[in-house]
């Protein structure tokens, strides 16, 4: 796909992240909600978009990310359900993809939305411009995090957010819950992909990656809960960033020697940008793509 198509088409799909947009181009139909115990009080539930976290705590729930659109919402509210009565009176967003916030929609009003303050600022663009993708206006952040790193005590659960820096974009949090050794990461870690996703157009950053990579490694925990994907273990996520950091360096020696963007695509054996089926669907650039940006300022067209 064209580089000119490629930004078109992030334009007009901005708040949606890739994962959603290709569910949409290439399968309508839904997948499965499924929910995996963790802990006695921590679940994960794929399914409708992003992972979501359900953390039961002495009288309510937290969730963690909210699914795609109103119906898998209630799709989530009610896999809550069956896992305990108490009412969800916290949802923390790990950042502002409409397959991780939209689906609040169908959450009762009143309750506590945290998010970073910059995931605050990308929904309201979002919805200032309109259109598909926009999050549920009645239900944005009503508590903003702007410190690198915030201790909470929520309902008897310590929780501990942290914004390294901008990384999948400029306004991510990791979600730590210390007791339980369990991480949700977000779309910092997309299992399913061989590279680091980073949403330029939000300010994301391939640097910023390697530095909330090493912070996510470096935390107590045992599990680690991608945006997409299966529970990556510190392992894992050490392998995915000592990955990223060879395949930056490589890309910037490459830069500095004056090679274009199609030879170092063919010298780190880059992947061709996902497309939608039949090339209607959208493509994000490439993590090679991406730091050939940030390092020449150049679109590579
Ligand atoms: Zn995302």
């Amino acid at each position: 796909m064209h580089p000119q198509r490629i930004r078109t088409v992030l334009a007009v799909s901005a708040g949606f992240c890739v994962f959603a947009t290709l569910a949409f181009a290439q399968a309508p139909a839904a997948a499965p909600f499924t929910s995996h115990q963790l802990k006695p009080n921590v679940y994960w539930i794929e399914g409708g978009g992003g992972n979501s976290g359900v953390i039961v705590g002495d009288k309510g729930v937290i969730i963690v990310d909210a699914k795609t659109t109103p119906a898998g919402g209630k799709e989530l509210l009610d896999n809550v359900a069956k896992i305990t009565p108490k009412p969800v009176t916290t949802v923390i967003l790990t950042h502002s993809d409409g397959d991780h916030v939209n689906g609040l929609a169908s959450f009762p009003a009143g309750i506590t939305i945290i998010a970073h303050e910059n995931n605050k600022k990308e929904q309201e663009a979002a919805l200032a411009s309109g259109g598909r993708g926009a999050p549920p206006a009645d239900h944005l952040p009503t508590q903003v995090i702007a410190k690198n790193k915030t201790s909470l005590k929520i309902d008897g659960v310590k929780v501990e957010l942290y914004h390294w820096a901008p990384a999948h974009t400029s306004g991510d949090l990791v979600v730590y819950f210390p007791s339980e050794k369990i991480v949700f990461t977000g779309d910092i870690i997309a299992a399913q992909l061989p590279d680091p996703l980073i949403h330029l157009e939000k300010h994301g950053s391939s640097e910023g990656w390697i530095a909330t990579a090493k912070g996510i490694v470096a935390l107590n925990a045992e599990q680690y809960i991608p945006g997409h994907g299966n529970v990556q273990s510190k392992e894992d996520i050490r392998k995915r960033l000592s990955g990223a950091e060879e395949k930056r360096a490589k890309i910037k020696d490459l830069v500095a020697q004056g090679k274009s963007l199609d030879d170092i695509r063919t010298a780190v054996g880059d992947a061709p940008p996902a497309a939608g089926r039949g090339g209607r669907g959208p493509a994000f650039p490439t993590f090679t793509e991406v730091v050939y940006r940030e390092l020449t300022n150049k679109t590579g067209a």
